[in-house]
């Protein structure tokens, strides 16, 4: 079925949240992000998880987030849940986990911006 974000998403992505014991680091700060800060980095910034710890990025796993969307029309960058560059930077976040985002990137949690 397609759709939006529901209940039923809801309540299955709490959770997989709950589950995991880190629903309180999930909250957003701010509505812009590229939370990979790692100055030393030399590789692709969207691909920077230094400063990711291994729980959190099996929340992403979670998710099922792969760096290229399968559906053209659903992506990171028209999903409501997404958090756009900070001015300068290239990747963007997600509000349901850690770390940088392709924004052509997807997960089983996409939602239309409503
Ligand atoms: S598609 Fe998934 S990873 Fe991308 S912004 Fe939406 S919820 Fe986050």
């Amino acid at each position: 079925m397609k759709g939006g974000f529901r209940r039923r998403d809801f309540i299955q992505m709490s959770a997989t949240l709950s589950w995991l014991g880190i629903f309180s680091t999930c909250v957003p700060k701010s509505n812009s992000t590229q939370e990979n800060t790692n100055q030393t980095f030399s590789g692709d910034p969207c691909e920077d998880f230094s400063g990711i710890s291994e729980p959190e990025f099996k929340v992403r796993e979670a998710f099922g987030y792969v760096k290229d969307s399968p559906i053209a029309e659903s992506q990171c960058k028209n999903c409501n849940l997404w958090k756009p560059p900070a001015e300068g930077l290239s990747c963007g976040g997600c509000t349901l986990f850690k770390g940088p985002v392709y924004d052509q990137a997807y997960c089983t949690y996409w939602a239309p911006i409503v």
